[in-house]
């Protein structure tokens, strides 16, 4: 298989959207390879050299979140969960239980686009190297040392641990409750606002106008985004 030619899976039931979605990937310059039940995807997934999964919800077959669930047991391929379902519940689901970004129903082709590449990018974990660079800041993750354009910036362990969790998850939405549990512990998933707390804290000691950040961007109602 031509390794330049990147595969994204379309899991989507209803045919008109199935298509826009699959000529927006073409244009983009990847292969769609189309599904239209859950079970043709997870083969898809399992047979074929896919990238990245484009997911509906309501699929005829399966549950979304079954799928995801389903899929999460054996890949860690990012998915990008594509659906009508506008609340915030069905977003925490969909994101708690492994999709790594969604996208409501009806979407510009554009911003899906975007977001594709943002997934895209994301190097494989393990890949990652400890030192994150974003606009002049610098982070060793190793060394717990911050930089911003050349000044050494303190964190407590808090922060670094916080700011360690966003930044190996770039361009992903971390839940609420996913940071608490990262960061804090399974005991105090409950206490979001330490998780606003200590972004306020970051957006602080990082952003160039805390106020307006372009690094550690509120999902509302559901989370943060590490954009870098
Ligand atoms: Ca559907």
């Amino acid at each position: 298989m031509n390794d330049a030619v990147i595969r994204v899976a379309v899991v989507e039931d209803d045919s008109p959207i199935r298509s826009l979605v699959c000529e927006a990937v073409r244009r983009a310059d990847f292969v769609p390879a189309e599904a239209e039940t859950a079970g043709m995807g997870l083969e898809l997934v399992a047979d074929q050299d896919i990238r990245l999964v484009i997911l509906d919800l309501g699929l005829p077959d399966m549950s979304g979140l079954d799928f995801i669930r389903e899929l999460r047991t054996w890949s860690s391929i990012p998915i990008l969960v594509l659906s009508a379902r506008s609340g915030e519940s069905d977003k925490i689901a969909a994101l708690d239980a492994g999709a790594d970004d969604y996208l409501t129903k009806p979407f510009s082709v554009g911003e899906l686009l975007a977001r594709l590449r943002v997934l895209l990018r994301r190097a494989p974990q393990e890949a990652i190297s400890q030192v994150h660079r974003f606009a002049d800041i610098e982070v060793d993750l190793v060394r717990h040392a911050v930089r911003s354009g050349g000044q050494d910036i303190h964190l407590t362990q808090t922060e670094h641990r916080l700011l360690s969790v966003l930044l190996t998850n770039p361009g992903k939405v971390m839940t609420h409750r996913h940071l608490m549990r990262e960061v804090w512990g399974p005991a105090h998933v409950e206490q979001e606002h330490y998780v606003r707390i200590y972004i306020r804290r970051l957006r602080q000691k990082l952003e160039r106008d805390p106020a307006r950040p372009d690094h550690f961007l509120t999902e509302t109602g559901i989370g943060y985004r590490f954009q870098p």
